[in-house]
């Protein structure tokens, strides 16, 4: 059992808090319930108790909460008015808690790293756990500097740094099936695969985020944040145990050895941005049409990034890290494509296709490409797939970051040196980008991405 918390959520007016956290919150809270939970929510603007009660209790709902536990949370919770760049008044909240204190930054980037400054000109409790949202700096200095910033006020253990795509069930799974089977790792390497597809492709467009992803773009929006950490958890040697230790440093160790497939960025990576299109039956406008996009950001809403891992395990395997936004089809998950047998006995008919493991991740599926005789003559080979589903989580993602933070348990989290490397990977990329050296390609909304990209 963990100790009792307050979970303060710095933020609460806004989207993240409604659309996510809470209902995240309302799907733990159904399977684990939690009674030494205190929630108080804070923000800038005037709000009664009231009314942000009847936020909590609709967003837990919304998750599955029973009712019985969102009156028990609403017996306790509080909304308190609170300008979190003032230090007296972050002083004032935390002194006003029960129990040990989780701040969860739910701010803009700007205001949080303002937030934190206050924090070291006063004394905070040693129990303090910090929870930051991405985009973790804007690059490998930024990061840096936060990461100092942070070390000022609490142990790394105590901080999480969140990634809501790499959860419990999606680690959990990669790892079961390669080293709780004797069939996968022997083959897991450099002389047997020939490449690896790490994909998130989403149907969605902006839908009203520009503010945040004009900005960003998928580069830093997902690659960067996201799909590295995914390729860590793929590429990692043995861990001796489940434990955050042991995952962060073998992820880290990917990392370092992690650079751009050919050095160069030009050759190494394409960004595009989608036109007017239909996704399914939504009409798609011109991403340069959406409202509070600025087309000179020429911000890309397609990103490839082509990687090499310097180990011999994965010597010269080009691994394509690959998301967009507003395309025909929605994938996700991982695509290991075997080289092929290095030969085939005379007598068979047609060439077989190479092996294909395709991981599936949201949701959560394995197929194995296979070559097995085809009905018939039995000397004709042909394609066969196995499929299965992999486990899944019934707690939302927002839900198990949450249970890791108030359980102080960050294996879901991202360690500050992993997020350094993750901006070093990527911050040659976004250079040239600036200077002109990639060009800014078009793909139509709902198409599979730019013609000229095969
Ligand atoms: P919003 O702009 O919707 O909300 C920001 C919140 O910060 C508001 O509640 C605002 O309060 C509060 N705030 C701003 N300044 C202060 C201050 N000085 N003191 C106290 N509160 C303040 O942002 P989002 O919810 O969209 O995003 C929050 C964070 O989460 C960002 O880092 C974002 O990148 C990240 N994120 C968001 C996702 C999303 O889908 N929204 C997804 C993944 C990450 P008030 O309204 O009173 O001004």
């Amino acid at each position: 059992m963990s100790n009792p918390a307050s979970l303060v959520i710095l933020g609460a007016s806004g989207d993240l808090t409604h659309r996510l956290l809470l209902p995240g919150l309302g799907t733990l809270l159904k399977l684990h319930s939690r009674p030494e939970l205190t929630l108080v929510g804070a923000a800038v603007e005037e709000m009664g108790d009231e009314q942000w009660k009847e936020i909590v209790s609709k967003a837990l709902a919304e998750g599955g909460c029973p009712q019985a536990r969102i009156d028990q949370v609403l017996a306790t919770t509080r909304y308190q008015k609170v300008d979190v760049t003032n230090p007296q008044e972050l002083k004032a909240l935390l002194d006003s808690l029960p129990s040990d204190p989780v701040l969860y930054f739910a701010l803009p980037p700007a205001v949080t790293i303002k937030a934190c400054q206050a924090l070291t000109e006063i004394e905070s409790p040693s129990t303090l756990r910090l929870t930051l949202e991405k985009p973790f700096g804007s690059d490998a200095q930024t990061a840096h500097d936060l990461n100092a910033l942070l070390g000022r006020l609490v142990p790394e253990q105590q901080i999480f740094r969140v990634d809501h795509f790499l959860g419990k069930a999606t680690v959990l799974n990669l790892l079961g099936l390669r080293f709780a089977n004797r069939l996968f790792e022997p083959v897991w390497d450099a002389n047997n695969i020939e490449r690896v597809d790490i994909i998130t492709d989403e149907t969605l467009a902006l839908e009203g985020r520009a503010g945040y992803y004009d900005h960003a773009g998928a580069m830093k929006d997902m690659i960067q944040s996201h799909l590295l950490l995914v390729m860590a958890m793929f590429a990692m040697e043995e861990p001796a145990r489940i434990d955050e230790l042991e995952l962060r440093d073998l992820m880290a160790h990917v990392l370092r050895a992690t650079e751009l497939y050919t050095g160069d960025p030009a050759t190494s990576s394409r960004r595009a941005r989608y036109t007017a299109g239909t996704v399914g039956d939504r009409e798609v406008p011109n991403y340069v049409d959406e409202e509070g996009v600025d087309p000179a950001n020429e911000t890309e809403t397609l990103v490839e990034l082509t990687v090499r891992i310097n180990t011999s395990r994965w010597w010269d395997v080009p691994i394509r890290l690959r998301s967009g936004k507003a395309l025909g089809d929605g994938r996700n998950g991982i695509t290991v494509l075997f080289k092929p047998v290095a030969h085939v006995p005379e007598g068979f008919v047609n060439v077989p296709s190479p092996n294909v493991i395709s991981i599936g991740m949201k949701p959560e599926n394995i197929a194995v490409g296979i070559t097995t005789n085809a009905e018939g003559d039995a000397r004709d080979l042909e394609d066969s797939v196995l499929f299965t589903e992999l486990g899944s989580s019934a707690i939302r993602p927002y839900g198990e970051i949450l249970q890791g933070i108030l359980d102080g348990d960050p294996l879901l989290s991202v360690r500050g040196d992993i997020a350094e490397e993750c901006w070093r990977i990527v911050g040659p990329v976004v250079q040239a980008w600036k200077e002109g050296e990639v060009p800014l390609d078009e793909y139509r909304a709902g198409s599979s991405g730019p013609n000229n990209w095969k």
